[in-house]
């Protein structure tokens, strides 16, 4: 019998010391993923207060040199997007002439090419 208890009371033990130690494997989960959490809030604020900052010295010509690389390279990558838009526009304008496959403005009542009827 005090064989029986002894081995009880050694079981009982080992899963105390196993479920004390898969507490603590959840705990560390649940803290990582906070910390990513709050790094991913972090991340959006520097964004919001990056794109805040860019509106107030856009204009200015007094920035440190790594500020006003920055600055131009927003103002670039700006610049190709109106760009780009604006090509999707005029493409979006025009028509292919079925008769001549020459590019016709829409709306165009004849291929300003061939003639052909629209
Ligand atoms: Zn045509």
């Amino acid at each position: 019998m005090e064989f029986v208890d002894k081995a009880i009371s050694k079981a009982k033990e080992v899963i105390d010391v196993a479920s004390q130690k898969t507490g603590e494997v959840v705990a560390t989960e649940k803290q990582r993923f906070d910390i990513a959490t709050l790094k991913s809030k972090r991340e959006k604020d520097f964004l919001s207060l990056g794109k805040l900052c860019f509106e107030m010295v856009k204009d200015s010509e007094e920035l440190d040199p790594p500020v006003k690389a920055l600055i131009e390279s927003i103002k670039e990558k700006s610049a190709e997007i109106d760009a780009l838009n604006e090509e999707i526009l005029k493409i979006k304008n025009k028509t292919v002439c079925l008769n001549c496959g020459a590019s016709v403005e829409k709306g165009s009542a004849y291929c300003n090419k061939c003639g052909f009827k629209m």
